[in-house]
C-alpha cells in the first residue's frame, strides 16, 4: 500500500521510521486506499528551512519570470485537470463533474496571479512636496503557511497558493489529511512549471504540524480554512506568536424565500445547493426560509426533486457522492435522529441509502425537514451534510432576522423577484457573501472570498486585492535628489511647501 511522503525542497521525502500514519478512504468504497504520513515538528521545521532558503531568491526573481512559471503552471493545469479531478473523486468522495468545477475555480485565482505585474503596481507622485516625489511598493513578506480543510483539497489552497508565490513568498501547505494527495499532484506541476525547489513545500499532518507553523518565528502569516473552533484557535495562536492570520471558519448558509419567488428555480436551487458535495461546502446552503404562505408548495417541490437525485460511487455518473469519513456519517445521521426526536417534520429520510457503489461506503440519502424551529440541533449547528431545513417565517422581516442573529456569516441568498426587496436585503443581512437569486455566491477570484462573524478571524479575506495585500507588506518611499538650493538645517517636523 502507498505512504504518502512530503514535498520538501523540490522533492519528495524518504519515509521515516516509525513514522505516525493516517489511512486515506476511497469514501465511496469505504476501503483504505493509501497512508500518509503525519509529520513531527522536526519534518516542519524542515519544510520551513527550505522555503526561508528559497525566499531570497524568489523575492528578487523578476515579475517577468515569476509570470511565465504561473502560466506554465495555469497551462499545465488546465490540460491535465482530469488527472486531479480524480484523485478528488476518489479521496473526497464528490462526484467527477463536481471535482472538474472544484478545479476550475481555483484555477481562476491562478489566472489572476498571472497578472501580478499590474495588480502590484504601486503608486507615484512627482512634486509632493518642491523636488520631493513619493512612491509605494509592495513587498512579500517571507516564508507563508497554509493550512486547508478536506472539502476542497484543490480548490482551498488555490485561494491562497497563487497569490502568495506571484507577490514573492515561499509556501508551506498543511492539506487536510484526510485527502491529501491533491497537494503533491501540484507540487510535481510547479515543479514541471519551472518553480524553483523551495518555493512550494507541502508537508502532511494533523495538530502537531499545524503548531509547529503557528510557532514558528520563521512563518509570516497563515492562511487558515476549517471549522470554526480550530480557525478561532489558529487564529489567537498565530497572532499570539505575532503572525499576520486570516482565519475562515464554519457557516451555516440561509436562502430566503418571498411569497414574489419563481418557486420552481427556487427548489432547483435549494436541492443543487443543499445536496452539491452531499452537503460538504462551506457555502452549502443547509437553512431555507420559506415565507410561510409559499412553504408548502416550495417544501413539496424541493422533495419531488430531491427524490429524483441518485447517489453512489462519483465515478459512476451519479449526482451525490458519499460522506468523507464513516465517522462523519454517523455525525450527520445523529443530527438526523435529533432533528425527529425535537419534532421536526422529517420529509425524506435519508439514514437509509441504497448507493450506486460497491462495498461499504460512507453514504446517507439526501434528507429534508420541514417545521424546524431555531432552538434545535439541526438548526443552530453546522451539519455538514445533505440535510435540508425548513424553518417557515411570517415575512421577510423575520427572515432577516432570524439570518442576522445566526453566529456564522459566510453566504446567504434571497429568492424573489421584487428588486426593492433584493435590494434592501442586500443591505440589511449580515453576511460576507450575498446571492440574489444565485444560491452559491463563490465571489469570482478578482473578488474577495470570505465570510462575516465566526466565518472568518481577521480582517483579510481570501484572493483579489485582499489577497494581495494580505501576502504584501507596503512601503512609501519619499525621494529627494541633491539641489544645492534645498539643504539647510530645521529640526522641525518635515512640512510640505
Ligand atoms: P477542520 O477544522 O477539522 O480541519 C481543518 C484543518 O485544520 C485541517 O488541515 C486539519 O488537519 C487541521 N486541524 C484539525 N484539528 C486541529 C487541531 N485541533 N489543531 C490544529 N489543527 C487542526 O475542518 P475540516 O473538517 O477539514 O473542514 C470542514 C470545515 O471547514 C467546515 O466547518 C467548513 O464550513 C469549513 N470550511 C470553511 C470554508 C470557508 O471558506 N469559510 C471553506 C471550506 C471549509
Amino acid at each position: 500500500m502507498n505512504t504518502l511522503t512530503h514535498w520538501i525542497n523540490g522533492e519528495l521525502t524518504a519515509p521515516v521510521n516509525e513514522a505516525r500514519l493516517g489511512d486515506i478512504h476511497n469514501p465511496a468504497t469505504g476501503e483504505v486506499i493509501g497512508k500518509v504520513e503525519l509529520a513531527s515538528k522536526s519534518v516542519v521545521e524542515k519544510a520551513i528551512d527550505a522555503a526561508a532558503a528559497a525566499f531570497p531568491a524568489w523575492r528578487d526573481t523578476s515579475l517577468a519570470r515569476r509570470t511565465q512559471v504561473l502560466f506554465s503552471f495555469r497551462e499545465l493545469l488546465n490540460a491535465r485537470k482530469g488527472e486531479l479531478a480524480e484523485i478528488l473523486t476518489r479521496e473526497h468522495g464528490k462526484v467527477l463533474s463536481d471535482a472538474l468545477g472544484e478545479v476550475s475555480r481555483g484555477q481562476e485565482v491562478v489566472e489572476l496571479a498571472c497578472g501580478i505585474p499590474h495588480l502590484l503596481k504601486g503608486a507615484y507622485t512627482e512634486n509632493a512636496s518642491t523636488k520631493i516625489d513619493v512612491h509605494s511598493i509592495r513587498q512579500p513578506l517571507g516564508p507563508v503557511a497554509i493550512i486547508s480543510p478536506f472539502n476542497f483539497p484543490a480548490m482551498v489552497p488555490m485561494w491562497f497558493f497563487p497569490l502568495a508565490i506571484a507577490t514573492g513568498n515561499t509556501v508551506v501547505i498543511k492539506p487536510s489529511e484526510k485527502d491529501p494527495s491533491a497537494l503533491n499532484w501540484m507540487a510535481k506541476l510547479w515543479e514541471e512549471a519551472g518553480l524553483p525547489a523551495g518555493v512550494f513545500n507541502v508537508v502532511h499532518g494533523d495538530k502537531e504540524a499545524v503548531d509547529t507553523l503557528l510557532e514558528s518565528p520563521k512563518i509570516q502569516s497563515v492562511s487558515f480554512v476549517g471549522s470554526t473552533p480550530i480557525a478561532k484557535y489558529v487564529y489567537e495562536r498565530g497572532t499570539a506568536h505575532g503572525k499576520r492570520v486570516q482565519a475562515l471558519g464554519g457557516a451555516k448558509n440561509h436562502m430566503l424565500v418571498l411569497p414574489d419567488a419563481d418557486l420552481d428555480l427556487a427548489a432547483d436551487a435549494a436541492v443543487n445547493a443543499g445536496y452539491g458535495a452531499a452537503g460538504e461546502r462551506c457555502m452549502a446552503i443547509s437553512a431555507i426560509v420559506a415565507v410561510e404562505s409559499i412553504a408548502d408548495e416550495l417544501v413539496a417541490k424541493i422533495a419531488e426533486r430531491t427524490k429524483t437525485l441518485k447517489v453512489g460511487d462519483g465515478t459512476r455518473g451519479c449526482d451525490m457522492g458519499p460522506l468523507i469519513t464513516a465517522q462523519h456519517r454517523d455525525k450527520v445521521s445523529g443530527y438526523i435522529d435529533a432533528g425527529e426526536a425535537a419534532g421536526a417534520t422529517v420529509v425524506l429520510d435519508g439514514r437509509t441509502s441504497t448507493p450506486d457503489a460497491d462495498g461499504e461506503g460512507f453514504f446517507l440519502n439526501p434528507t429534508l425537514f420541514d417545521h424546524v424551529t431555531p432552538d434545535m440541533s439541526i438548526y443552530t449547528d453546522e451539519i455538514f451534510g445533505p440535510v435540508l431545513s425548513v424553518v417557515r417565517v411570517p415575512s421577510y422581516d423575520e427572515g432577516l432576522e432570524l439570518i442576522n442573529s445566526n453566529q456564522y456569516g459566510n453566504g446567504t441568498a434571497i429568492f424573489t423577484n421584487d428588486g426593492g426587496a433584493a435590494r434592501r436585503f442586500e443591505n440589511e443581512v449580515q453576511v460576507g457573501m450575498v446571492g440574489i437569486n444565485v444560491p452559491i455566491p463563490v465571489p469570482m477570484a478578482y473578488y474577495s472570498f470570505g465570510g462575516w462573524k465566526n466565518s472568518l478571524f481577521g480582517d483579510s479575506h481570501a484572493h483579489g486585492m485582499e489577497g494581495v495585500n494580505f501576502f504584501t507588506r507596503g512601503k512609501v518611499v519619499t525621494t529627494k535628489w541633491l539641489d544645492p538650493s534645498h539643504g539647510g538645517i530645521n529640526l522641525g517636523f518635515p512640512q510640505n511647501d
